[in-house]
């Protein structure tokens, strides 16, 4: 027997799969293998979220597959042993795979590669089906790693390659023989105690649902996209993030996609998926940012992490109104608005004066878009101390940003059932209601709904402070 195996990653698709179609042209039969490594993925291990998505988005892909007459191997255990397994018992002698640029992935697929080649097995990395620009194709004039979006993104522009996103095969030749796969269920992704009910109910994981939902952004949400992106209480965005980061679409899909759609409107979504190809540049060029600021300056400043407040803040017990509509948003759904994910993301490290790791570390386990490149730029964003951060001394009041971008307080009605009585006066900040009409509204602050942990003003002051302490200046 002799086929090509084709290792899966963080691609789960058929269509504009590189890796899938060089398997493909060799002419042998494809065997497409998952293995599922913990220990392989380093010091970021799939979180419980994304675990749950993994399940549906491994069973949707192994339907698609069967659908070609092909199958899904599936493999538990340390990657290169399981690889050199398969192709032993498939006469392989070539592997695969799609790149990554996260530093652990990268060390992991370097390693396996010579490993593989010792035992005259080619692991062959094909490139264009993670990512649109390579991160090390794109420097400043003065030949450095861009950390500052707009002129990285006018480069990007400037080289913008010729996309034509590769169709998905209609047929795969398989092998006379399969080898042995463990079930879906058997990898043990899904919880023991089943708090993914609505989170799983909510989200349709898989490549046909991911275009379907790019279908849907074109036809109905992309003109108003520009506007509506800031509104929590509005499906206005793409919802398209975890598909992402499982590979169920590419960005080169999604770009040519909405290129051709030839509506100025595009402009502002595409400049959002070239954001995610800059956080996977600032990655690939500071590999020490998921644990380290990528300005050092900000290792003074003495974030504390305060159990209480950090456990109040992950089940949004704040008592800032805005602040636990997306905790628990987030909880119920492994996803949270932007402009909320800002929003919390500023009280965190600058209200509560807790670490931005400590928050990327809870989105990690509770995010089914949880990525690496994305969630740490993110976070060093909101805490002021990475790439074209927002300055430390802009600090979001969580009460006018709540009355701005949720006017009438329908997304807090909706994450925080026990305040949806109040008025759109008082939603935002309930402690400011009379008495009286915090007992029409059935609120008893205390017992209903938290009182504020912090007092934003306050705890700005003391921010602003601690800052200055670093020799910072505050405006
Ligand atoms: C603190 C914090 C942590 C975050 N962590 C993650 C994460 O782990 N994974 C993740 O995918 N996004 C993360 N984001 C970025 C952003 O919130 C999500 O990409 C977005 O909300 C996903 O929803 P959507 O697909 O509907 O977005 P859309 O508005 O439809 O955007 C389309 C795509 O563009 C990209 N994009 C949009 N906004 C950003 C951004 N600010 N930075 C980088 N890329 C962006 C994403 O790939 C997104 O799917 C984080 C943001 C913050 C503030």
């Amino acid at each position: 027997m002799n086929a090509a195996l084709l290792w899966l990653r963080q691609d789960l698709r058929l269509a504009d799969n590189p890796a899938l179609t060089a398997a493909i042209k060799t002419g042998l039969p494809v065997v497409p293998v998952y293995v599922w490594d913990v220990p392989g993925e380093g010091a970021w291990p799939l979180g419980a979220a994304d675990r749950v998505w993994l399940h549906d988005s491994l069973t949707a892909l192994s339907g698609d597959l069967q659908t070609l007459h092909s199958r899904l191997i599936l493999r538990r255990g340390d990657s290169l042993g399981e690889l050199v397994q398969l192709a032993q018992q498939t006469g392989a002698t070539q592997i695969h795979c799609n790149a990554r640029y996260e530093p652990d992935a990268m060390r992991q697929q370097d390693a396996v590669r010579s490993a593989l080649a010792t035992q005259g097995i080619e692991l062959v990395i094909h490139k264009g089906g993670t990512l649109i620009w390579e991160p090390d194709s794109l420097q400043t004039g003065s030949g450095n790693p861009y950390q500052v979006y707009t002129p990285f993104f006018k480069r990007c522009l400037d080289n913008l390659p010729a996309i034509h996103p590769l169709s998905a095969p209609s047929h795969l030749s398989s092998p006379a023989q399969w080898p042995d796969s463990l079930t879906v269920a058997d990898l043990a992704l899904l919880p023991n105690i089943p708090w993914d009910k609505e989170m799983r109910a909510f989200w349709q994981p898989g490549e046909r649902q991911a275009q379907a939902l790019l279908q849907s952004f074109i036809a109905d949400k992309q003109d108003g996209y520009g506007t509506q992106r800031d509104i929590p209480a509005v499906d206005g965005t793409s919802r398209l993030s975890a598909y992402l980061k499982h590979g169920e679409i590419s960005p080169r899909q999604i770009w040519q996609a909405v290129a051709d759609t030839e509506r100025a409107s595009g402009k502002h979504f595409l400049r959002e998926i070239a954001w995610r190809e800059f956080a996977y540049h600032v990655l690939f060029h500071f590999p020490h940012t998921p644990q380290q600021p990528l300005k050092p300056k900000f290792n003074e400043l003495p974030w504390t992490l305060d159990e209480t407040l950090f456990s109040a803040w992950c089940k949004g017990e704040t008592g800032y109104p805005i602040v636990d509509a997306g905790m628990r948003q987030l909880w119920h759904l492994g996803w949270m608005h932007n402009r909320v994910r800002m929003i919390v993301g500023s009280f965190l490290t600058k209200d509560l004066m807790i670490s931005w790791y400590d928050g990327a570390r809870w989105f990690w386990d509770t995010l089914v878009d949880a990525d690496l490149a994305q969630n740490s730029l993110n976070w060093q964003w909101v805490g002021g101390c990475g790439a074209d951060a927002q300055p430390f001394f802009r600090i979001f009041n969580p009460i006018t940003q709540s009355q701005k971008f949720d006017p009438d307080g329908t997304y807090i009605r909706r994450w925080v059932p026990e305040l949806a009585k109040l008025s759109a006066k008082y939603i935002h900040a309930p402690w400011d209601a009379p008495p009286l009409t915090l007992l029409d509204a059935g609120v008893q602050l205390g017992k209903t709904y938290p009182h504020p942990i912090v007092d934003h003003a306050e705890a700005r002051n003391k921010a602003l402070a601690l800052y200055k302490g670093m020799g910072q200046p505050v405006s």
